[in-house]
């Protein structure tokens, strides 16, 4: 009756171990939907690794609200990637010394640190992304506001990078010198979307400082063969040409089949953008040929039989509508169908792991 994401355990659990083997000092993004596996989950597979020895200290949440929810079931130190701004509320006073605040202006480093003297901070450089951070010059003044607080932990400093785009190396090593430059004591830097190759340069580079990479799609999603998304065929009626369906009374443009599945805009499925060629030719020669994305059909991240089908209208809330012509197979009710899905925007109704 769900929208489900099987898994792969031994295949999913051994891609997690050697991500993690392979990037010593890796800290594990947890945040929004965890992925599709949700919070809990990632938070227990991180404390997982860290128990077979992995050198995992340290996961990362996007957001304050999200802590709770992973402070339970991991008892390392929580990484919070929005930068703290005034109007965050107080932590839990229990959770004080295993949270690490991004800090991305002088002013919150010095409202903070006027709150909660023993704070650990880590000071966020802008990067190209232009999202948070502070120049060069600030992460300077930054360093006189930490002699101010003896008791402030700084735990380094933050750079959050595009995605790879060719080489990030020289943006890292300018951005670095600001930080050396600073002299406020950074002896671990945080990046985000290094490549491996790029990883192992830095830490040879700058073998005085630990490098943190910031790491959630390739860990979580890295190896897709090891994750399933399927639907399930809830109803199926046969249709002639001209019958009438749906919300909005649309009427079948040819013999075939509707099929109910499971899975609808609260699982977070969409339209499909309509993929191929949409040149003004291309789109003549389809209303030509009779397509059925002539009548306005539009194409589903379902697939049946390796085919992806066509959504009979858009998605209603917890189930969807998909037209199979007829000569196609026709799956039975109960049968599961793949979907293709965006796992950071889907919401499973069950996520099995086997094995
Ligand atoms: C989300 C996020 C990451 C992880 O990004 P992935 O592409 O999922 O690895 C790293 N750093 C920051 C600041 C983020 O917000």
């Amino acid at each position: 009756m769900s929208l489900t994401l099987t898994v792969d355990g031994p295949r999913w659990r051994a891609h997690l171990g050697s991500v993690a083997g392979a990037n010593p000092g890796i800290v594990p993004v947890a945040k929004g939907n965890g992925y599709g596996f949700t919070l809990g989950r990632l938070a227990r597979k991180a404390q997982w690794l860290r128990d077979r020895g992995h050198d995992v200290t340290t996961i990362a949440v996007g957001t304050y609200d999200e802590v709770a929810e992973v402070a339970s079931r991991w008892d390392g130190e929580i990484l919070v990637l929005t930068p703290w701004r005034p109007f965050v509320e107080p932590l839990d006073p229990g959770l004080t010394g295993r949270v690490i605040h991004t800090v991305s202006r002088l002013v919150d480093l010095e409202q903070l640190l006027g709150a909660v003297p023993g704070s650990r901070v880590v000071l966020e450089r802008t990067t190209s992304m232009q999202r948070h951070g502070m120049s060069g010059r600030e992460l300077w003044e930054a360093g006189e506001v930490l002699r101010r607080h003896p008791d402030a932990r700084l735990e380094g400093v933050a750079l959050h990078l595009p995605l790879a785009q060719g080489n990030h190396l020289g943006e890292v090593n300018r951005l670095l010198t600001d930080a050396i430059a600073a002299d406020c004591g950074i002896t671990s830097v945080w990046v985000s979307h290094l490549t491996d190759g790029e990883l192992a340069t830095l830490r040879e580079q700058y073998g005085d400082f630990t490098i943190r990479p910031r790491i959630g799609t390739q860990l979580w999603l890295g190896d897709r063969g090891a994750l399933r998304v399927t639907a399930t065929v809830l109803d199926v009626h046969p249709v002639d040409r001209g019958d009438i369906f749906g919300y909005r009374a649309r009427t079948a443009p040819k013999s075939g089949h509707l099929l109910v599945v499971s899975g609808g805009t609260a699982h977070g499925i969409g339209l499909e953008a309509p993929t191929g060629d949409q040149s003004i030719k291309a789109r003549a020669a389809t209303l030509a040929r009779g397509g059925l994305d002539a009548v306005g059909f539009v194409r589903s991240p379902y697939s049946i039989d390796g085919k992806q089908r066509l959504f009979a209208e858009p998605p209603h809330m917890q189930a969807s509508m998909l037209f199979l012509p007829h000569g196609a197979r026709v799956p039975a009710v109960g049968d599961r169908i793949d979907v293709r899905v965006r796992y950071t925007a889907t919401a499973f109704d069950r996520i099995v792991v086997e094995g």
